[in-house]
């Protein structure tokens, strides 16, 4: 499959179109942003490593029973996908507290709480993507309570698959975020990408920081943090 026409460029994916109007392709980039684009870097092979990451972990999934976006890896920047309509709000879940629920709450990081959370944030960079529930996401007319009962079914679904996955590898899933979309059929499926752009990994045994943190606070060794997660889970 050819890449056609430029349909989206992100900060981190270009989307391309093929002869296949069900079809796109992914290319992952190097560039990496945070706290809504203020900080901007390139963080050589990112792209490389994460689109690795990302098909293993959809393929996982996929063979898992979660219904997702993902076709095949095409080469080492590429992957070809199923063309999705993407409802404009992220599902984070979150297993240990950290980020900006911990700044927002003043909850010290690393707290384990006694249940899973899941945020929702809307998908609108003027905004800043702000936290909102589900009447908010009603409300706004993106999505409705059906909808969000069947995201919300997988996301659970998604997080007990990747917890296990990660702790055979000696990570622990902190949080992470997903997106989700519906096909031309109708089908809600996972789509985005599951990368340490969009997860917190710590070390199982250390704690050690090996997801985007390192770029958001100046901690270094990022690619190698990218490489570690590739490694454990080609290991
Ligand atoms: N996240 C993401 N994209 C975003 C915001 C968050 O992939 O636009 C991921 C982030 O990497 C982390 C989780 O979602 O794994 C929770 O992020 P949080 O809300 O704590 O915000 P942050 O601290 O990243 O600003």
């Amino acid at each position: 499959m050819e890449k056609r026409e430029l349909l989206y460029e992100g900060k981190a994916k270009q989307i391309f179109l093929t002869d296949d109007p069900d079809c796109i392709i992914i290319h992952y980039k190097d560039d990496a942003t945070a706290y809504n684009n203020v900080k901007k870097a390139i963080i050589e092979a990112k792209g490389l490593i994460n689109n690795q990451i990302s098909a293993i972990v959809f393929e996982y999934l996929g063979k898992n029973g979660i219904p997702t976006h993902f076709i095949k890896q095409l080469n080492e920047r590429d992957q070809l996908c199923r063309r999705v309509k993407i409802f404009p709000l992220e599902f984070v879940v979150r297993n240990i507290i950290a980020g900006s629920m911990a700044k927002r709450l003043n909850i010290p990081e690393g707290t384990k709480p006694s249940n899973t959370i899941i945020d929702i944030c809307y998908k609108n960079e003027e905004l800043g993507d702000p936290l909102i529930n589900n009447d908010h996401a009603v409300a706004l007319g993106v999505v409705t309570y059906g909808e969000l009962d069947e995201i919300f079914a997988i996301a659970r679904k998604v997080n007990e698959l990747l917890t296990d996955l990660f702790k055979k590898h000696g990570i622990t899933l902190v949080d992470f975020k997903m997106e989700f979309g519906r096909t031309s059929d109708g089908q809600i499926v996972l789509a985005d990408e599951i990368s340490p752009d969009t997860c917190r990994f710590w070390d199982s045994e250390t704690n050690e920081k090996l997801d985007k943190d390192r770029f958001r606070r100046d901690l270094g060794k990022v690619r190698e943090a990218y490489e570690e997660i590739l490694h454990r889970l080609t290991k």
